[in-house]
């Protein structure tokens, strides 16, 4: 840990326009903080079906907020009116700073940075919401790394209040100041952190999965991982946990830790190549079985 995000905070101008790059779980969630909290946010995704889900759900939570009284239906045509869908980078010349919230692939990544690099302005801050993969190497295909970091929000956006500010080998103050300035503007608490595979919380959490993921390929009923979990204190056990973040994400963010401490974390994905039973976190993947996404992980969901 670097620095607190205060001591960025005074340092910026704010942002204007943002843009998010994924209309998925993330990118839908970031746009709907950005528009809730009064910054116009473009929402580009490749699928139109995509934007029309990160609508949907920008909708749903809209709606909780007018049912409770919080905003009226004027607020909240007002803030719905501050998320642009888009399927192109026509309008990114505007934008201050974007958010990739694409798949979690350091190939794919790296390409959707570059190619949004062309569209942008040349002191445009560009970060990155990846979980796990390093700041230094998704600037590796930048003209203008100096203007890239990462912005790691939590799932589910709009409750989880932490925002991880990453600083890459080639990141400027200004990059840092930018993008904490702006997780303020989002109601957020940014945390500056040093680059390394997963950061600070990740590099927590993905040992802890890698653990159950052991249990359950053991014979442990998750079920019971989970109420124990709970009893313990936490607020949800950690195949539920594993449901919200998504059998993909988990299984590619895991792939990801393995390569970077292979010392020390068991793949959650791969296995049984070579004898061993297959991580159970994989088994769940390749059964199609991603979790709240598809509405079927370890639990079922309507
Ligand atoms: P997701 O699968 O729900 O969404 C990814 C979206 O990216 C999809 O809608 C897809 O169509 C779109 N996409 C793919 N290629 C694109 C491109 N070239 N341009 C624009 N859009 C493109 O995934 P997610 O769970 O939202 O994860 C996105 C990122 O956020 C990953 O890097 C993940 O590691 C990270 N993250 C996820 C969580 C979590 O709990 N799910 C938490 C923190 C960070």
């Amino acid at each position: 840990v670097k620095k607190k995000g205060s001591q960025y905070a005074r340092q910026s101008a704010p942002v204007n326009q943002a843009g998010v790059l994924g209309a998925g779980i993330m990118g839908g969630g970031i746009a709907y903080q950005s528009a809730s909290k009064g910054t116009p946010i473009l929402m580009k995704d490749i699928k139109e079906e995509a934007i029309e889900l990160g609508l949907k759900e920008a909708r749903k939570l809209f709606g909780k907020q007018l049912e409770r009284g919080k905003l009226s239906s004027e607020q909240v045509a007002e803030r719905l009116g501050n998320i642009r869908p888009t399927l192109s980078y026509g309008d990114f010349g505007h934008v201050d700073l974007v958010v990739e919230a694409v798949v979690e692939n350091p190939k794919v990544k790296g390409a959707v940075l570059a190619e949004v690099e062309e569209y942008v302005s040349e002191d445009a801050i560009l970060t990155s919401n990846t979980s796990t993969i390093s700041i230094t190497r998704l600037a590796e295909n930048l003209k203008r790394p100096e203007n890239f970091c990462g912005m790691h929000f939590f799932n589910p956006v709009h409750r989880m209040p932490l925002v991880e500010v990453i600083r890459g080998e080639k990141t400027s103050d200004a990059a840092v100041a930018a993008t904490v300035a702006y997780a303020r503007q989002m109601g957020k608490t940014p945390i500056v952190v040093n680059d390394c595979p997963g950061f600070l919380v990740n590099r927590v959490l993905f040992p802890y999965f890698g653990g159950f993921s052991q249990l359950i390929t053991a014979g442990a009923d998750f079920q019971r991982v989970d109420k124990v979990m709970e009893k313990f204190g936490w607020p949800m056990g950690p195949a539920y946990l594993l449901d919200v973040v998504g059998m993909d994400t988990a299984v590619h963010a895991g792939d990801v830790m393995a390569e970077g401490f292979p010392e020390r974390m068991g793949s959650l994905g791969g296995g049984g190549d070579d004898g061993r039973p297959q991580s159970a976190i994989q088994v769940m993947f390749d059964n199609d079985r991603l979790g709240q996404k598809n509405a079927k992980g370890f639990y079922a969901y309507e």
